[in-house]
């Protein structure tokens, strides 16, 4: 992890100096382009890859195995409450905290009509992509469509999907592993070795893909620096910061409180055992593309039971997404302030549970918040052209929340692991 972390700092620094160089006309644009498509896209993409690539069959093994090796259905649904109601006060105190401090803070007063709609003509296209987007997801906040999420006409083909939608995956293999259980003995464990088997090769996988991340990171992260927007506005600055701040609250925070009252694991050690995976989820904006590394350490670093591990973390990195609950609900506020639109108390109460159903329903990849941003400020009638206020941030937002939303699910694993508990 030390050697990612000066990749990620090299990245940032060559990206910045190769800005400079751009601005003071050394560097033409194209070069610049060029440089970026042709030698730091492709080396990201490969590290990219490799993670994306064990993905669904890491997934699938260790969930199986997780429920398998549970053995008794009646603990399977301990755990799973347990989980679930974990996930849900995570995301709730997260969302509460961002919208407090933007309460106080009210960012968004500063903008005037005139920064509000040159903001706006410079993000359509960001806009539109955002915009399209909801309007493939519209219709998924009903009953009907969440038992579709996890069961849909055919769950090969949703795996092809560019959003990668690994929930009808893990509905599978929550069936396999239930079925495993009524087995006879000796087939049961045959089931749990072969499953454990492809837990292993996907494992290693991943151990290849963190060999190439001190390169790769450096980068995905000159990369980001390249193509960053450059207009900086002191309320977007006071909103970014704010975001950041309360991010970094709920993850030294919270996460603290919950892991001293409710755990025997010293929050230090906590954070440090996870370097590895918050740098990966802050150089890859992607939950389910540090998913491979979240299980590796949270079983070979942090001691997590492997039943456990392949229970929560892939259940988490789709649902339990406190980063980007809190994200949506401070750019929900944000926006409306800059519209000199109220929301009163009953109405950020609405906000607190609307962004979390709608966390649940994002999925782990990079901007996928976006396009519910959109749906969340329709909500409340707040036009949604007022995305475009903090598009130019959101590559460096998207980071932390990813970040936020993979450390919680490790934090919470402690808490929801009964064995542990027991001891
Ligand atoms: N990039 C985030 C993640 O993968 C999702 C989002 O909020 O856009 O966790």
């Amino acid at each position: 992890h030390q050697r990612i972390f000066i990749g990620l700092l090299a990245g940032i620094a060559a990206g910045l100096a190769l800005q400079g160089l751009r601005h003071s006309g050394f560097l033409s644009p194209a070069f610049l382009e060029g440089l970026d498509a042709t030698l730091l896209s492709p080396v990201g993409k490969v590290f990219l890859g490799m993670l994306r690539m064990v993905v669904a069959p890491l997934v699938f093994a260790s969930l199986a195995l997780g429920v398998a090796q549970l053995g008794r259905l009646d603990r399977l649904g301990r755990l799973a409450s347990r989980t679930f109601a974990l996930f849900a006060v995570n995301m709730a105190v997260g969302t509460i905290l961002g919208l407090l401090l933007m309460n106080w803070l009210q960012p968004g007063a500063g903008i005037d009509a005139a920064a509000r709609s040159s903001l706006i003509d410079s993000h359509a296209a960001g806009l539109a992509k955002a915009q399209a987007g909801l309007a493939a997801q519209s219709g998924k906040f009903n009953v009907g469509s969440l038992v579709e999420m996890f069961f849909p006409a055919n769950w090969i083909t949703s795996l092809a999907d560019p959003n990668l939608q690994i929930l009808p995956l893990i509905a599978f293999a929550l069936l396999c592993g239930m079925a495993a259980t009524t087995l006879s003995e000796s087939q049961r464990v045959s089931f749990i070795d072969a499953m454990d088997l492809i837990a292993r090769l996907g494992t290693k996988i991943v151990d290849f893909a963190l060999a190439l991340a001190p390169y790769a990171v450096a980068c995905l992260m000159a990369s980001a620096v390249i193509r960053f927007g450059a207009g900086v506005l002191g309320p977007l600055l006071l909103f970014v910061f704010g975001v950041l701040g309360v991010m970094a609250l709920h993850l030294f925070g919270s996460m603290t409180i919950l892991l001293k009252i409710f755990t025997k694991v010293p929050p230090r050690k906590f954070f440090r055992g996870i370097r590895t995976v918050l740098l990966t989820a802050f150089s890859t904006s992607s939950s389910n593309a540090t998913l491979p590394t979240s299980l590796r350490v949270a079983r070979e670093d942090l001691g997590v039971s492997a039943p456990t591990a392949g229970f929560v973390l892939p259940l988490g990195a789709t649902m339990n997404m406190s980063g980007t609950a809190l994200y949506e609900g401070c750019v929900v506020l944000f926006v409306a302030q800059a519209y000199g639109i109220h929301l009163d108390l009953a109405q950020q109460a609405i906000l607190v549970l609307l962004t979390v159903l709608s966390a649940v329903a994002v999925s782990g990849i990079p901007g996928a918040s976006l396009p519910l941003i959109i749906g969340l400020l329709g909500n409340f009638g707040i036009p949604a052209e007022g995305l475009a206020l903090v598009l130019g941030f959101d590559r460096i937002l998207d980071m932390a929340r990813t970040v936020l939303n993979v450390a919680a699910d490790l934090s919470l694993i402690h808490i929801s692991e009964p064995t542990r508990q027991a001891e």
